[in-house]
């Protein structure tokens, strides 16, 4: 299963646009990239994307989101 979500504030390097960039990660194979919604872009290990990644992410509708509370 690919589970994918919207970096905000990331720019795709080949078209310059900003909020394009997705995030996918592969659960069966724990490979992780990243993708531009806008020209196609794909990159692997995005260690530069996943470093700058913020809290304020956008999450697909089909997305399972898991939340952990600490007490
Ligand atoms: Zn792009």
């Amino acid at each position: 299963m690919i589970k994918k979500r919207f970096i905000a504030g990331a720019t795709c390097k080949q078209c310059q646009k900003q909020d394009v960039i997705r995030w996918c990660k592969d659960s069966d194979s724990d490979h992780e990239w990243t993708e531009c919604v806008s020209c196609g872009h794909r990159e692997d290990r995005p260690n530069e994307v996943m470093a700058a990644e913020h809290p304020e992410t956008k999450e697909d509708n089909d997305m399972v989101q898991i939340v952990t509370f600490k007490r």
